[in-house]
This record gives structure tokens, sequence and C-alpha cells, in this order.
């Protein structure tokens, strides 16, 4: 299914600043919609139910799974997380541009229901660096910040398998880069000739 808006996937390991960036992003585009995802995993400090994810029971989140209701879902980290089909859908299929920002597992899974999904991962410059970010942001306990940086070489074992890469070293300069990505996806010769169909008419461009 071809549809109108598009669809952008980020994916990183914990730390090297994806939601950063993410936010920084949607900050300075308003065409871009973040797709909220569901998670068992317990509330941070001052996240809110429904802005950066909708907080589900264990029971709930297998309804969901049993519902169907899920396009992709995975384990990260020991907790559950799944992005709502229908969420993506309505709003691609309405033109609007959604951003996802999962892991790998979930990135992989879009595709399969997505075809022309963007996939981006970003990287962090080292492992130094990847360490002090979690170590700084100060919102998980030791054990969990142990268990985020093991994961995290699995996890970038599997970036050749994305469209983009985006090294997250100097932040502006990240958020330059996604912003081009997502800039030359519109300027695509098939959404160019969808949003400026006036233009080519008027050029005689069938
Ligand atoms: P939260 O999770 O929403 O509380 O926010 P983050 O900890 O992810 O980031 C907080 C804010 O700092 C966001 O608005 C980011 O855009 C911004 N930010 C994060 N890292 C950098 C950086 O290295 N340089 C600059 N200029 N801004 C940053
Ligand atoms: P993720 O969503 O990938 O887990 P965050 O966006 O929460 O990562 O970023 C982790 C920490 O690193 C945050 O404290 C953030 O402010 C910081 N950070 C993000 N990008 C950079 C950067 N380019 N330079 C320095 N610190 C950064
Ligand atoms: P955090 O707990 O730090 O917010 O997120 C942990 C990990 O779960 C990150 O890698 C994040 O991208 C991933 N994640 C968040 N939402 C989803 C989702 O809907 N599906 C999948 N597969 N992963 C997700």
């Amino acid at each position: 299914m071809d549809y109108p808006g598009n669809l952008f996937v980020v994916a990183a390991p914990s730390g090297a600043g994806k939601s950063s960036l993410v936010k920084a992003l949607l900050e300075i585009d308003s065409q871009l919609q973040l797709s909220v995802s569901h998670t068992t995993r317990a509330p941070r400090g001052q996240e809110k139910h429904g802005r950066d994810y909708f907080f589900t029971s264990q029971p709930e989140f297998d309804a969901m799974v049993a519902g169907n209701a899920f396009v992709e879902w995975a384990h990260v980290h020991g907790q559950r997380y799944g992005t709502s089909k229908k969420a993506i859908e309505d709003r691609i299929a309405q033109g609007a541009d959604v951003i996802l920002e999962i892991d790998y597992q979930g990135a992989l899974q879009i595709t399969q229901a997505f075809a022309n999904a963007v996939l981006i991962f970003i990287l962090p410059p080292s492992w130094e660096e990847l360490r002090s970010r979690l170590e700084r942001r100060g919102e998980d306990p030791t054990d969990v910040i142990e268990m985020r940086l093991k994961n995290a070489s699995e996890e970038m074992a599997q970036a050749h398998k994305f469209d983009f890469v985006i090294i997250n070293e100097l932040f502006e300069r990240a958020v330059f880069d996604l912003k081009a990505i997502v800039h030359a996806q519109r300027l695509r010769y098939a959404a160019q000739r969808r949003t400026r169909a006036a233009t080519f008419e008027s050029l005689n461009i069938p």
C-alpha cells in the first residue's frame, strides 16, 4: 500500500541521543508527528502518559498483542514496547509524516508492513561518550545502565540494515543531518508530484 505520508523510523542504543534529536526535529518541523509507543516500563520523572508513552500494564499489553493492535512489538531491556498500527496508518493515510522512535527489532518489523519506511540509525561517537550520556541523563539506576550498555553492541551490529546512519557527536550537526534526510524524502518524485500537483499540471507534466 502506498500512503501519501512518509514514515521515518529512528533507532539507536539507549543514550545515543535519539529522543533529544527527534524532539529537536519536532520543534522545527510542524509537518512531522511523533508516534507514541506503548510500554510496560514505569514512567520516569517527567514522563507523561499519552505524551511520552502509553504506560500499559502487562495484561493490557497481552490483550493488545492478542487483538493484533501492534504493527510491531519487541522485548527491550527487560520490558515490552509496541507501536499501535492504527495510530500510524490513519495519519500517513491522511498525508502526515510520522516519526517512530523504536528499537532495531521493531524497526525491522516495520518494513514488513510499510515497505517505504525510511530507517535511520543513530550512533554515539564512542563507548565512553555513550556511557557518560547515560550517567549524565541520570534517569536510570546503575544496573539498568549496565544492561543498556551491554545491549548496545548487539543493537549497533544491526546498523547496516538501516538506510541512513547519523553519528550524534555535535548535537546541532546531528539535527541538521536528520532534517536533511526528512527533507530529501519530501523531494522524491512521487512526493513532489502529489504535494505540488498544480505546478506539475501547469507545466503539462502528466
Ligand atoms: P527530555 O528527555 O525530554 O527531558 O530531554 P533530553 O534529556 O533528551 O534533552 C533535553 C533538551 O536538551 C532537549 O530539548 C534537547 O534538544 C537538548 N539537548 C540535548 N543534548 C544537547 C546538546 O548536546 N546540545 C544542545 N544544544 N542541546 C541538547
Ligand atoms: P536516547 O533517547 O537515545 O536514549 P537521549 O536523547 O535521552 O537518548 O540522550 C541521552 C543523554 O545524552 C541526554 O542527557 C541528552 O541530553 C544527551 N545528549 C544527546 N545528544 C547529545 C550530544 N550530541 N552531545 C552531548 N550530549 C548529548
Ligand atoms: P526507553 O525506556 O529508554 O524510553 O526506551 C528503551 C528502548 O525501547 C529504546 O531503544 C526505544 O527505542 C525502544 N522503544 C520505544 N518504543 C518502542 C516501540 O514502540 N517498539 C519497539 N520495538 N521499541 C520501542
